[in-house]
């Protein structure tokens, strides 16, 4: 299967760097939905180098940056991760970073963010409170 990431087109890039470029997902979690993918095509985080790393991290302001100024929307909060393997819910196999917005009342009860990898274990009680 041919890779969608390697097939962004140029237009659709709006963030493009020596190792790096960035651009909306096409089916978003929310809106504003970002993609921050390593030019050379690697599955997963442990592929990149350390250069890429430090790319991939230092976009994520301008991911933000993008989201806030060439759309309408304002996000309260974010949600950045990756998802490592098709046992981590990986589906396309070139490494992305996912920058997703986040709003107040998007959801009734937000607590645990990326926890909710894991349904049930989103929200969690502290044992013993102080
Ligand atoms: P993951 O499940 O972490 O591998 O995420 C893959 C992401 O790629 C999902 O959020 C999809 O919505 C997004 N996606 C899949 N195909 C395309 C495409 N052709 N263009 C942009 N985003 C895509
Ligand atoms: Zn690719």
């Amino acid at each position: 299967m041919t890779c969608p990431f390697c097939n962004i087109p140029e237009s659709d890039r709006l963030l493009e760097t020596d190792l790096l470029f960035g651009f909306f997902d096409r089916y978003p979690v929310s809106p504003g939905h970002f993609l921050l993918v390593p030019h050379r095509h690697v599955a997963t985080w442990f592929d990149t180098t350390h250069e890429e790393r430090a790319a991939l991290m230092g976009a994520i302001d301008d991911a933000v940056a993008i989201i806030t100024s060439r759309t309408e929307h304002r996000p309260d909060g974010y949600n950045v991760g990756f998802n490592s393997g098709e046992a981590a819910g990986q589906t396309v196999m070139h490494f992305h970073l996912h920058v997703i917005p986040r709003f107040h009342g998007d959801i009734d009860d937000p607590r645990g963010g990326i926890r909710g990898a894991i349904p049930h274990r989103r929200i969690y009680e502290i044992e013993d409170p102080p």
